[in-house]
């Protein structure tokens, strides 16, 4: 089944929207040609969580860009003929960064800790001295401070944001803005913190082996929990024929 160089073709796991493209770079960058909108990186751990809450759902549905960001959706979707890549959240966001740099993008980062906020901005000036950073704001903000932060951050009229809220904080955090925005807006999880250098990405090999949710669960043993829902998301594909 194919989808055009830069068309994605929109497909379903387990009722969740995911597209199909051939390069979710070039995908990104059509979709900002286009006005923009929330791009979404969907893995078996939001896809189980996502049925069980229907604003997630609804935000998963409400996005223009679906991308998969994980071995299971991979698997699903290979179970439908579909032959594609895993596209890892983490990977695009900071290809868009680099891209962002060279363009001249506005770029607006929200989320993570203040320090990890710090240390990120701090970094992202070195490594990519083009970058127009034209906001930032960490992710531990009283309740009230939210409404000026969301005024302020569409005032600045960004071409790329990156949202470090966690999953389904993010996601949902960015469908309830005005519709009347332009750029990108995306769900990183916790990838400030792995460039600001206080967590660590799993080895390429274990990428390789799709074990990656092992090499989280060692250093984040607190997971267990949640990813319970990686052999839900398994049983249920498999029941679905
Ligand atoms: N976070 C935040 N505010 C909160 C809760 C979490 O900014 O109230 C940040 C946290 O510091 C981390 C990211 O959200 O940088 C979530 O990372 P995680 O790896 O848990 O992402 P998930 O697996 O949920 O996508």
């Amino acid at each position: 089944m194919a989808a055009t160089a830069t068309e994605a073709l929109r497909t379903r796991v387990l009722g969740m929207p995911v597209d199909v493209c051939p390069d979710v770079f070039e995908a990104a960058c059509v979709l900002h040609g286009r006005g923009g909108g929330q791009v979404v990186t969907l893995n078996a751990e939001m896809t189980m969580a996502a049925l069980a809450d229907p604003n997630l759902g609804a935000a998963i549905e409400a996005a223009r860009l679906v991308i998969p960001d994980g071995a299971g959706v991979v698997w699903a979707l290979g179970r439908q003929g579909f032959r594609v890549r895993r596209a890892p959240g983490i990977e695009l966001a900071h290809r868009l960064l680099e891209h962002a740099a060279e363009a001249g993008w506005r770029v607006a980062l929200v989320g993570a800790s203040p320090e990890v906020m710090a240390r990120l901005t701090a970094r992202l000036r070195q490594e990519l001295p083009g970058l127009r950073l034209v906001f930032s704001a960490h992710g531990y903000q009283p309740a009230e401070a939210w409404p000026a932060l969301e005024r302020q951050i569409i005032s600045a009229r960004p071409d790329l944001v990156l949202v470090a809220l966690g999953v389904p904080r993010q996601e949902t955090w960015i469908s309830g803005l005005p519709q009347r925005r332009s750029g990108l807006w995306m769900g990183v999880g916790g990838s400030f913190d792995v460039w600001a250098g206080t967590k660590k990405r799993a080895p390429r090999w274990m990428g390789a082996l799709n074990v990656e949710w092992l090499y989280r669960l060692l250093q984040e043993p607190h997971r267990w929990r949640r990813m319970l829902a990686l052999p839900q998301f398994a049983l249920a594909v498999l029941k679905n024929g």
